[in-house]
């Protein structure tokens, strides 16, 4: 499988239906390097943010370049595994996610106010009703467990 080695960030590229898939593993600062990941990957372009760290305004200035240059070149993108970290971001720059492109699942933080367990739960987007977080049982006590952010904030990326 072919991996592009950045200074921070490594990212794995192996082929998926209708594109490729690129997995992310380390931070999206300044060093990241636009132009070695564009060109040769038009279609469907799944990016996973699983192991991404770290995001700073840089890393954010130059993802933004990828990008645009991805949906240039008519590349359909679909964010995978969102961090807390990288949904902030989707919230609030625009064009972190490009034109056409979608966030297809993400982590939300969740509390139980009961044992004050507290877990990153990956959520479906499509899978919500809106802009409300489903209600989940906690996987320490099995009480009643809530998103611990504000939740017309933290889900302000998915459309009304
Ligand atoms: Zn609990």
């Amino acid at each position: 499988m072919p991996s592009v080695k950045q200074k921070s960030l490594e990212i794995e590229i192996s082929p998926c239906d209708g594109g490729n898939e690129l997995k992310l593993s380390g931070e999206i600062n300044e060093d990241l390097i636009v132009d070695e990941l564009v060109g040769y990957k038009a279609g469907v372009v799944k990016v996973d943010f699983e192991n991404v760290k770290m995001i700073n305004s840089c890393g954010v200035r130059e993802w933004i370049k990828l990008m645009e240059a991805l949906a240039n070149q008519g590349s359909k993108v679909e964010y995978y595994n969102c961090p807390q970290i990288v949904v902030q971001q989707v919230n609030m720059v625009t064009g972190f996610v490009p034109e056409g492109g979608s966030v297809v699942t993400f982590y939300a933080p969740y509390f139980c106010d009961e044992c004050e367990n507290e877990e990153k739960v990956l959520l479906v987007t499509s899978e919500l009703d809106g802009r409300e977080a489903p209600e989940r049982k906690c996987g320490e006590c099995g009480a009643e467990s809530e998103i611990d952010a504000m939740e017309d904030v933290y889900l302000n990326f998915i459309p009304e």
